[in-house]
C-alpha cells in the first residue's frame, strides 16, 4: 500500500516541517513518502506527477493559504483514480471537519498533530479495520479530537531537520524549527488559541538538531513556537546555544511577546548577540484596550513599547512589528490611532495584515454580533463590521501597499526617516495612505513596476505636498545598486554629455590619486549627475575593499 503525503507551499524557498514530521513518524512502518509542490504550479500536472508512482493513499496538508487548491487538486485525484483514499490534514481542516468530508471528495480527515494517529489510520486501512480512531472524521464517523503528539515520542524519531533529501537545498531554503507547541492565550481570532498548554521538545533534541543546521549552512531557520520566548530558563538556554555557536549569514526569527520580555534578558540580546543575527515577530495588533479585550488579548502596550524601544536601543535585533486592522471596536480613527501608535516605535517592518475570520475560531463564531461581513472563500477575509465599512477597508489596503514599497521594502531608507521624523512625524498613517490615495487618483499600478517608477512616484506625490526630498530620494536610489544603473528616475543628461564629463574626469590625475580611483572605475562604474552651479555628483558604484555602499562625492572641473 504505497502512500504519498504532498502540500502546496505559499513559496518555493518554504518547506513543510509537517510533510517531513509524518514522514519520519512512518516510514518505517509503511510504504511512505512526501512531495512538496508549490501554490502557483498546475494542479493537473501536480495530480498527474503524483499519481505516476501508483498511490494508493494521498495525504493532503491543508492551510489557510492553499485550501482551494489543495480541493482541486483532491477532485482531480479522484476523478483520475477513483479507487483513491484521500486524507486530509492540516491547521484549516481540523476543527471542522464535517464541512470538508461533505464538500470535498475525500475519505478521512485527521484532527490535530496527525504524526502517530496517521500511521493507525493506515494500519487500519492496510488491515481493513474499523477507521473509528481518535482524531480520524470519516463521512461515517466525526471525531470532535484535536490530538496532541507525545513531543519526547517525536524526539526519539529519525530527526525530520537532518533527511538527506533535504541536505542540498538547506542554504536555498527557509528552514522551520520548533522547539515548543501550543500557546497559552486566547486570542479570539486566532487557531492556536485553540491549543490549550504549551509542550517542549527535549534540550538534547532541539540543540542536537540546531546544531546540524548551523553547521550544514542554512541560511534561514525561523521557529514556529508561537510564543517563544514565553518560558524564561527556556528561552534563556536556546539563546544561549544560539549565541555560543553563532556562524555568520545565519539569520534567525522568532516570534516574540514583547510583555514578557524582562530587562535581563533584554540586556543579554542588546550585549551578547551578533547584530542582524535574529529578527523578531512581534504581534501588536492594535493598541486599543477594548479591541483587545473583546478578542481576549493580554496586552499592555506601554510595557511592550517600552520593551520595544529598549531592544531598539541595541541595535543588534530587526523588529517586525504585526497590526491587524478589522477588529471589533476598532473604527478607522481608531484604527489610524493604533497604526501611528505601532509605527512610533520604528520597527524595521510593520506588517500590517488584515483580519481573517478562520474555520473554528470564536471570533468567527461571534461574527454576527460584530456586524462581521466576510468572504466565505479561504482565506476568509473580512469586507466590513459594525464599526469599519468596505470603503474605509479598502483605503487601508491602499494605504497598506504604500507602506509595504516605501516603508517595509527598506529602499527609501532616508527619504522615510525625513518624512516620518518632520513632515509626518506622528501622522504616519496618514503618509501611507495620502500615498495609497494619490496611487489610486493617478490610476498608478501596486504590482508590476521598475524600482524607478516607484521613486518618481514618491517625488512626484511629495511635490504635490510642496514636499521638495529630491536628493534624498536620488541617495536612495543609487544605494538600491551594486552596478551603475542604467537608467534614473529623473535623469535629464544627453548620454554623449555624460561619457564627455567621464572621460575629463578620468584623466584628473591628483583626483584619482585622492579618492584612490581609476580611469576604468570612473568611466564603467560611475554615474554622474549634474549639481546645479556647485558641479556634479559623482557614486561610483566600486564595491572593493568591504564597501557595502555607493561612493558619493562632489566634483567640479576646477579641481581638473
Ligand atoms: S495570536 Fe499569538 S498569542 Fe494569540 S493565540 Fe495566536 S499564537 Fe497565541
Amino acid at each position: 500500500m504505497k502512500t504519498i503525503l504532498t502540500t502546496l507551499n505559499a513559496k518555493y524557498i518554504h518547506t513543510s516541517l509537517a510533510l517531513r514530521w509524518l514522514y519520519v513518524a512512518n516510514k518505517d512502518r509503511f510504504d511512505i513518502s512526501f512531495r512538496e509542490y508549490v501554490i502557483k504550479e498546475d494542479v493537473e500536472q501536480i495530480a498527474d506527477e503524483l499519481l505516476a508512482s501508483g498511490p494508493d493513499i494521498i495525504g493532503i496538508s491543508v492551510y489557510i493559504w492553499n485550501v482551494d487548491k489543495a480541493k482541486r487538486l483532491a477532485a482531480i485525484l479522484k476523478e483520475r483514480k477513483p479507487g483513491l483514499t484521500i486524507i486530509l490534514g492540516g491547521p484549516e481542516v481540523t476543527y471542522e471537519p464535517e464541512f470538508f468530508l461533505k464538500d470535498w471528495n475525500i475519505d478521512y480527515v485527521v484532527g490535530g498533530e496527525g504524526e502517530f494517529v496517521l500511521g493507525d489510520l493506515l494500519t487500519a486501512i492496510e488491515n481493513n479495520q474499523s477507521t473509528e480512531i481518535e482524531g480520524v472524521s470519516s463521512i461515517r464517523n466525526i471525531s470532535r479530537s484535536v490530538i496532541k503528539a507525545d513531543l519526547n515520542k517525536l524526539a526519539s524519531l529519525p530527526s525530520p531537520y537532518t533527511l538527506e533529501e533535504d541536505k542540498t537545498d538547506i542554504k536555498n531554503r527557509l528552514v522551520y524549527f520548533e522547539t515548543s507547541r501550543g500557546c497559552p492565550y486566547q486570542c479570539q481570532y486566532c487557531l492556536s488559541s485553540l491549543e490549550k498548554g504549551v509542550r517542549y521538545f527535549p534540550q538534547e533534541h532541539i540543540f542536537g538538531n540546531l546544531r546540524y543546521l548551523i553547521e550544514n549552512g542554512a541560511k534561514q531557520v525561523k521557529f514556529l513556537d508561537r510564543t517563544f520566548n514565553l518560558n524564561k530558563e527556556h528561552t534563556k538556554a536556546v539563546f544561549d546555544f544560539l549565541t555560543d555557536n553563532y556562524r555568520p549569514n545565519l539569520s534567525l526569527q522568532f516570534e516574540i511577546y514583547a510583555d514578557l520580555l524582562t530587562d535581563e534578558t533584554i540586556d543579554y540580546l542588546n550585549s551578547k548577540l551578533p547584530a542582524g543575527y535574529f529578527r523578531f515577530e512581534i504581534g501588536i495588533q492594535s493598541t486599543y484596550e477594548p479591541t483587545n479585550n473583546a478578542v481576549k488579548r493580554k496586552q499592555d502596550f506601554s510595557l511592550l513599547a517600552g520593551n520595544i524601544r529598549k531592544l531598539m536601543s541595541g541595535g543588534k535585533i530587526d523588529l517586525h512589528l504585526d497590526l491587524i486592522a478589522g477588529l471589533p471596536y476598532e473604527t478607522l480613527e481608531r484604527f489610524t490611532k493604533s497604526f501611528n501608535d505601532v509605527f512610533d516605535l520604528k520597527g524595521k517592518e510593520v506588517q500590517l495584515g488584515f483580519l481573517k475570520m478562520l474555520r473554528g475560531t470564536a471570533l468567527r463564531r461571534d461574527a454576527v454580533k460584530y456586524g462581521y461581513i466576510y468572504s466565505q472563500q479561504a482565506p476568509y477575509e473580512i469586507e466590513s463590521n459594525n464599526d469599519i465599512s468596505k470603503d474605509e477597508l479598502e483605503r487601508i489596503h491602499d494605504a497598506e501597499h504604500a507602506l509595504e514599497k516605501y516603508w517595509n521594502s527598506g529602499k527609501f531608507s532616508r527619504t522615510m526617516k525625513i518624512l516620518t521624523d518632520t513632515y509626518y512625524k506622528g501622522r504616519y498613517f496618514e503618509l501611507f495612505d495620502e500615498i495609497g490615495q494619490y496611487y489610486n487618483q493617478n490610476g498608478l499600478p501596486h504590482h508590476g513596476y521598475q524600482l524607478e517608477d516607484i521613486f518618481f512616484n514618491l517625488h512626484n506625490f511629495l511635490l504635490s505636498k510642496g514636499i521638495d526630498l529630491f536628493e534624498e530620494l536620488r541617495t536612495d536610489y543609487y544605494y538600491n545598486f551594486k552596478i551603475r544603473p542604467h537608467g534614473f528616475w529623473k535623469d535629464k543628461m544627453d548620454k554623449k554629455e555624460r561619457k564627455q564629463l567621464l572621460y575629463q574626469i578620468g584623466n584628473d590625475k591628483p583626483f584619482l590619486k585622492e579618492y584612490k580611483l581609476t580611469r576604468k572605475i570612473i568611466e564603467k562604474q560611475t554615474a554622474i549627475d549634474p549639481l546645479g552651479n556647485s558641479g556634479y555628483l559623482l557614486t561610483v558604484f566600486n564595491f572593493e575593499n568591504n564597501r557595502v555602499s555607493p561612493l558619493f562625492i562632489r566634483y567640479t572641473f576646477s579641481d581638473i
